[in-house]
């Protein structure tokens, strides 16, 4: 069983001065709606085009590997851009609110959130405060970050929630141990893996991270299963597993070789 789950986070509409990047994170991360309209449309013209489904059209799959768009932080631009931008191509994406941020300038509101829900988007938890290092969290602390976001997305939405993505990528088999003991039934985090596997009863699948500096070829290509760039993001991942625990530096040394290759 594979799945191919392309990771963004904000869209942002150069245009509308209401959203200005509120992580900012611009930069590596945000997107203009221009170019994520791009990407949707090159991925439209191909062949994956009918795979692009939510997890709830896909919960079981044999052969077929479906593509899933994911979406991180709940940040306003993904509300305001991404989920048409989608819905113009007859998608629907995966929103992942970190539910300490709902109703903060430049993220999404509760009627937004719940507006979303009602056409047809996942809803789903990135967490209560998106703690930076949740691998290194206790494990009661980890239950409450999952525990009170589940709460409060289901109350916003009068339906249970139950998928999730890791925040800031720090996964171990213990953070998805806590997910299953949520109640967690389908956990995202950002291994660039196509590969899925089970923890407890939580079926965990990896995400393909698109960052400002990837092309609409890689995208293109993620999306078809092509191997490349997926070779070229899990060597990037790879490294940077082991400077997040050699630490500073020496990573971006590593990152910074690796990308000019
Ligand atoms: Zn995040």
């Amino acid at each position: 069983m594979r799945a191919i789950t392309l990771g963004y986070h904000d869209i942002i509409d150069p245009k509308d001065q209401a959203f200005p990047d509120p992580r900012g994170a611009s930069s590596t991360y945000s997107l203009s709606r221009a170019e994520f309209r791009r990407q949707m449309q090159a991925i439209a013209r191909t062949s994956a085009a009918n795979s692009v489904v939510t997890i709830q059209q896909a919960r079981q799959w044999g052969t077929q590997v479906p593509v899933f768009m994911s979406f991180d932080d709940g940040q306003a631009g993904a509300y305001s851009c991404a989920a048409e931008e989608l819905e113009a191509c007859g998608w629907r994406g995966h929103f992942f609110i970190t539910s300490s941020w709902i109703d903060r300038p430049g993220f999404m509101s509760r009627s937004q959130i719940r507006d979303l829900h009602e056409r047809g988007h996942v809803i789903a938890s990135h967490t209560l405060s998106h703690p930076s290092r949740m691998s290194e969290l206790p494990w009661d602390s980890l239950l409450r970050e999952w525990g009170e976001s589940l709460e409060t997305l289901s109350e916003i939405l009068g339906t249970k929630v139950e998928v999730a993505s890791v925040a800031d990528g720090y996964y171990s088999r213990r953070v998805g141990q806590s997910a299953a003991a949520a109640g967690i039934r389908v956990l995202f985090n950002s291994e660039p893996t196509s590969a899925t596997t089970f923890v407890d009863d939580c079926l965990i699948l990896g995400r393909y991270a698109v960052q400002a500096q990837t092309t609409e070829a890689e995208v293109v290509a993620i999306a078809k299963g092509e191997a490349w760039p997926r070779w070229k993001q899990s060597a990037l991942w790879g490294i940077k597993g082991v400077a997040k625990r050699i630490g500073g530096q020496q990573y971006l040394n590593l990152r910074r070789r690796l990308l000019s290759k």
